[in-house]
């Protein structure tokens, strides 16, 4: 089985787009930059995604609670977490046709280390020393307006009837704000003791400047965050720990090693001890951000405290002691999380002398488990046995059906989707209750009983 893969974002994009998974946001009226829609198989490998992260934190482990907050919060937790004065990307726009730039990322682009956390004055000096270096992606021209720091909160008019919103309320611009709301209401209403910590997936929305490269850079946003509330000063082995078992969970999920690698941050915000990216090397531009791993101190907390005026002191239990945690946050966008995984489980190999493209995509994480097909639609005998036996597998795992074309372009179908095993139910079915069930890795078959069959794809 030769594997001739060449994999790039135009074939990614076409693939999600042909097969169901990944849609253009509001396409019919012309799409919305920023915006995707997960479609029929998309929603099963969001859905599955979620559930292991998911079940990594909160089935599997004792130190650990899961919460879903509100997405509209007070606006006064924007304040003081900082969003409101400082969550801004630095704008540039194209004199010549109005393209906006994110000048870090463009000064990154060209070896110039630049990040949205500098002072506008100083990201002003770098670009004007390198400007004429950068080209717009519009129009090539290298005349630019001087850097402007934008903003990225969404700002919305929930609760105002005046209509003039003059205290607007914003979507967050990040998921993990209402664990730090709930952080009381989780020690005071649960058992959990220092160190544990609250996991949540929310909905987050940035106004970026200029979201780009399909899923990894969107307005609209699902974040799967953990906060890991420690003693003070006791962050450093807890840190490392954490690091190494988001490390861990990639590999277990299938990525390969070799498209990850670690990135330490050179500017770190005042409050921060460190703070390390997990980096996935993406198709057609290379390594990028996929998960922050952030040590947060006892910044969150202390900000909130101060603005809501509520005491977040937490009460240790030994010594009667009252201190603010400090924070070990993990963060992973789940669109860049889902680019990721689809990126790395598509292979274009060539099996029985035919080429064809699979995602070889972790079972756990494949939208279909198994696909059901009868030999011929045109056999009322065998489409009523494989009509039973698509019945009772689907009250255990995700099937599909399907009857239409040849049996070899139906199991190209399912390799494009990532489905592991198809079940053909042929005459031979009928004579001795049993199936051939071909794996998609392989495409090797084999005859299982039907009896056994639920064991066997389990
Ligand atoms: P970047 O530098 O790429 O803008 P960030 O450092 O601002 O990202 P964080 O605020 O740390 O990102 O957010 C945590 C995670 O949320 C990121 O690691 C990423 O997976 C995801 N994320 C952030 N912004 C976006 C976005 N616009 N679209 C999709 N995912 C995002």
């Amino acid at each position: 089985m030769a594997d001739t893969n060449q994999i790039t974002m135009e074939k990614l994009i076409s693939l999600a787009k042909r097969r169901g998974f990944i849609y253009p946001g509001s396409e019919i009226y012309g799409g919305m930059a920023g915006m995707y829609d997960f479609g029929p198989y998309g929603v099963e490998l969001l859905n599955n995604l979620k559930r292991a992260w998911w079940k990594e934190y909160i089935q599997k482990r004792n130190d650990y609670v899961g919460l879903d907050s509100a997405i509209f919060k007070d606006p006064r937790v924007w304040e003081a977490s900082g969003h409101l004065s400082s969550f801004s990307d630095p704008l540039s726009e194209c004199k010549k046709c109005n393209t906006r730039i994110r000048v870090d990322k463009e000064l990154g682009k060209i070896g110039v280390t630049a990040d949205e956390k500098m002072s506008e004055a100083d990201l002003n000096t770098l670009f004007s020393e390198h400007k004429t270096k950068i080209k717009c992606p519009k129009c090539n021209s290298s005349d630019f307006t001087p850097v402007r720091a934008f903003n990225l909160l969404v700002k919305t008019n929930m609760g105002d009837f005046t209509g003039k919103n003059e205290q607007p309320t914003y979507l967050p611009g990040e998921a993990c704000q209402g664990i730090y709301l709930n952080f009381k209401n989780v020690v005071d209403t649960t058992r959990v003791k220092v160190p544990f910590g609250i996991a949540q997936i929310g909905k987050a929305f940035r106004n970026e400047i200029s979201p780009r490269n399909f899923l990894f850079r969107t307005r609209e946003m699902e974040q799967a965050d953990t906060q890991y509330f420690v003693r003070p000063n006791e962050n450093k082995e807890a840190y490392q720990k954490i690091k190494q078992e988001r490390w861990s969970w990639y590999l277990k999920m299938g990525i390969k090693e070799e498209n990850l690698r670690w990135k330490q941050h050179d500017n770190l915000v005042f409050y921060a001890s460190d703070a390390w990216d997990i980096e996935y090397n993406f198709p057609s531009y290379g390594f990028d951000e996929l998960e922050g791993i952030h040590d947060r101190t006892d910044y969150d907390l202390t900000q909130h405290m101060k603005y809501s005026g509520t005491d977040l002191n937490y009460t240790d239990p030994h010594t009667s002691g009252k201190y603010i945690p400090w924070i070990l946050e993990t963060s992973v966008g789940l669109g860049r999380m889902f680019l990721a995984f689809i990126s790395d489980a598509y292979v274009e190999d060539e099996l029985g002398g035919e080429t064809r493209t699979v995602l070889k995509l972790a079972k756990e994480l494949a939208p279909i488990k198994a696909a059901v097909f009868p030999l011929l639609k045109n056999k009322p005998e065998l489409v009523a046995k494989a009509r039973q036996i698509f019945d009772f597998l689907k009250e255990e795992m995700m099937c599909e059906w399907d009857d239409n074309g040849n049996i070899g372009k139906r199991y190209r179908r399912q390799d494009e989707i990532g489905t592991p095993y198809c079940v053909t139910i042929d005459f031979d079915t009928l004579e001795n209750d049993t199936v051939t069930v071909r794996d998609r890795d392989t495409g090797e078959q084999e005859r299982v009983a039907i009896k056994d069959l639920i064991n066997f794809l389990k």
